[in-house]
This record gives C-alpha cells, sequence and structure tokens, in this order.
C-alpha cells in the first residue's frame, strides 16, 4: 500500500464535491501549473496564488497547491523569471509544486465558499441566492426477468438511483413478457441459441441525475443475469438539484444594522468594514457572496433581503442599493480565505479514509492587498 496519495486520485475526490460542471463558462479551473501525475507528499491550501505563497510552498516542500483563485486567469504573453506573473510561474515549475485551482466551482457547491459562510455568519434556514445551474434529469428503464427484480432494483438504489427529495430508491416496475432470439456464439442466461425464447419480465423504471448516471448503469449492468441487457435511458424536462451564487437566510432574531456590522467584523476577523446604510435600522434577512458582488444587489433585493454582505462592490453600486433600500457589508475579496479550513478538512477527510500519510496543510501567507490604517 502507498503512503501518499496521487495527484489524479486526490482530485478525483476532491471534483465529487466541487464539480468541473458547476463551474462558470469561461473560468479558469482545473489543474494550471505542474502535473498531478505524481505522489503527493504534501497539499497546501491556499486563496490565492502570490509569490509568498509560492515561496512557502517551495520551502514547506509543497507538491500540490490548491487555491481558490486561478493563478493564470488571463493568457499570459510571456513567463519571465524576474516580472508580473511569469515570476510565481517559475518559481512553481522550479521547486516541482503543482497548481490547482477551483473557483466558481467551489463558491457554488454544496457546502462550498458561500455556505461557509453562511455558516460563519450564523444564518438560519440557508438558500442559493442566485440559482445557476439545474443538475439535468434521465428516466431509466431496464427489462429484467423476475428472479432478478429485486437484485437490480437494490443494486440501482444503492448507486443512489429513484432519489425524490427526502426519498430514496424510488422505482416503479410493471410486468410483461420479454422475447429474444440467441444466435450463434452466445451463451444466454435463459434458453438455447437458436431457438426464440419468451420469458416472464419486468420492466423497472426509475430516475437518475446525470452526474450519478454512469456509476447507476454500471451497477444495473453487473447485478443483471443477461449477458446484453435491454435498456432505455431518457433524457427529462423535470428540473434537477439546484445550485447557484451566494446565499441567503435569516438571524436568529432581528439586530440594529449598526450592531449587525460589528457582529460580522467579529465572525469574519476583520479589522474593518465598509458599510452602506442607516445604522440604526433593524435587518434580520441577510445575504451572502464572498466574491464581487456587484451584480447580485438585484437578486438580494428581489429575495427579500434586508443586507447583502458581499467581497467587492463599486462607489455607484452602493448608490444603486441606497435606492433600492438594500443596505451593503463589504467586507472585503479576503473573507474567502475561510475556504483554506473547509478544504483543508475535506481534503483531509479524503486521505485519511483511504489510510495515506499525505499531509495537507493551510498557507500562512497574507496575500489581502489591503491594510487599514
Ligand atoms: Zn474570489
Amino acid at each position: 500500500m502507498d503512503k501518499w496519495i496521487s495527484g489524479q486520485e486526490l482530485i478525483q475526490r476532491f471534483e465529487e464535491w466541487v464539480p468541473e460542471r458547476l463551474a462558470f463558462e469561461n473560468d479558469k479551473i482545473g489543474l494550471l501549473i505542474g502535473t498531478l501525475n505524481k505522489k503527493i507528499r504534501k497539499v497546501m491550501v491556499t486563496l490565492d496564488v502570490l509569490e509568498n505563497v509560492a515561496d512557502e510552498a517551495a520551502e514547506k516542500q509543497v507538491d500540490l497547491i490548491v487555491a481558490h483563485h486561478p493563478v493564470i486567469f488571463h493568457p499570459l504573453k510571456n513567463v519571465r523569471s524576474d516580472e508580473g506573473q511569469g515570476k510565481i510561474v517559475t518559481k512553481c515549475i522550479k521547486h516541482d509544486v503543482a497548481v490547482y485551482a477551483a473557483h466558481t466551482n467551489l463558491d457554488i457547491a454544496e457546502g462550498g465558499v458561500n455556505d461557509m459562510l453562511a455558516e460563519k455568519l450564523s444564518l438560519n434556514g440557508t438558500e442559493i441566492l442566485k440559482p445557476t445551474y439545474h443538475e439535468p434529469l434521465y428516466k431509466l428503464a431496464v427489462y429484467v426477468p423476475e428472479t432478478h427484480l429485486e437484485r437490480v432494483r437494490k443494486a440501482i438504489g444503492e448507486a443512489g438511483a429513484g432519489a425524490i427529495g427526502n426519498y430514496s430508491h424510488c422505482t416503479f416496475s410493471s410486468k410483461g413478457e420479454g422475447t429474444f432470439l440467441p444466435h450463434e456464439g452466445t451463451h444466454p442466461f435463459i434458453g438455447r441459441a437458436g431457438d426464440l425464447e419468451k420469458v416472464s419480465e419486468q420492466k423497472i423504471e426509475t430516475i437518475v441525475p446525470e452526474s450519478l448516471l454512469d456509476k447507476v448503469v454500471r451497477k444495473m449492468l453487473l447485478a443483471h443475469p443477461y449477458e446484453e441487457v435491454a435498456y432505455d435511458i431518457y433524457p427529462l424536462k423535470n428540473e434537477g438539484k439546484q445550485y447557484g451564487l451566494g446565499r441567503i437566510g435569516k438571524l436568529n432574531e432581528p439586530v440594529t444594522f449598526e450592531e449587525y456590522c460589528c457582529q460580522v467584523k467579529e465572525k469574519l476577523g476583520l479589522d474593518g468594514l465598509r458599510a452602506v446604510g442607516n445604522l440604526k435600522e433593524k435587518i434580520q434577512t441577510v445575504a451572502v457572496s464572498g466574491g464581487d458582488g456587484n451584480s447580485l444587489i438585484p437578486y438580494a433585493k428581489y429575495r427579500g433581503a434586508d443586507v447583502l454582505i458581499t467581497g467587492d462592490i463599486y462607489y455607484h453600486t452602493a448608490h444603486d442599493a441606497i435606492l433600492s433600500g438594500l443596505k451593503v457589508i463589504d467586507a472585503g475579496h479576503y473573507i474567502e480565505s475561510v475556504m483554506k479550513k473547509g478544504v483543508q478538512l475535506y481534503l483531509q477527510n479524503v486521505i485519511r479514509e483511504k489510510g495515506y500519510n499525505t499531509e495537507v496543510i493551510v498557507s500562512e501567507s497574507v496575500t489581502n492587498p489591503f491594510q487599514f490604517i
């Protein structure tokens, strides 16, 4: 048994939580520098990859950096070791540090950056602020001989088929008669080559989300006794699980905006924040989104938020918020560093579960460019 997890295995497990399909189309996610085709002794989680982070990785002999913000976002015109982004890229390559980024997929994922923030801010009944993606659903219909009905039904249910709300293993089966004519060279489970067979069969129907379709079909084929299994997969118009940007929830009780600003400062460990709106008014419904929140003002307003907490807001957008009656807290983009601990915990679980010795650390380098004087 290997002591160290491979880069591919680690990222494959990570992407079960933050799949690439959740990311915005033009986002620069995934492996950005180096290779995953190596053993990983040490992983370092960071919000940004700046020069100090690359130095820290080299010094601590890190094999893989998992970052939130993509180290290369705009295409590079050159990779110079003496200036610009090239300085960081060169350092990583020189010290064999691979860099992988999970950006909008980590914002959007269940339990991702925005859920971590909502939890830190003690929001209750949290919902998605702006839906961005509905997972496609499929109908799977498979024809099974009576003898194997329960076996196949159990296998697809265990693989996650038939989940509807808080119910699992939902299927429907109907009786019928199957016919088949095995040709030369076949090894039919029932009947003989050359004879037309009639068999009493059941048709099992169930619903499967796209992310589980391959797994469900694989498990179904394993549990099914036939050499050639007859099954159909139909795309559905039903809306699947919803994913999206930002979260909205409620505080236990209404507090003044001023008091809440103080709470946010404390809960997120901030030196300061910028508040937009009347400090004396009471608030209770809170929307939060870690990064650039400028486009989320109308969503927060529409969903009934009293205040939107975000990482970046423009002067004129703040005016628009005042006009619409929405309060805003610009807490700084660095609040997203909450992801360091969350991602560390997830990766540590993956590694521990499989009995590897790979170490997961969080970067101690400060990457917040702003200081309060
Ligand atoms: Zn961000």
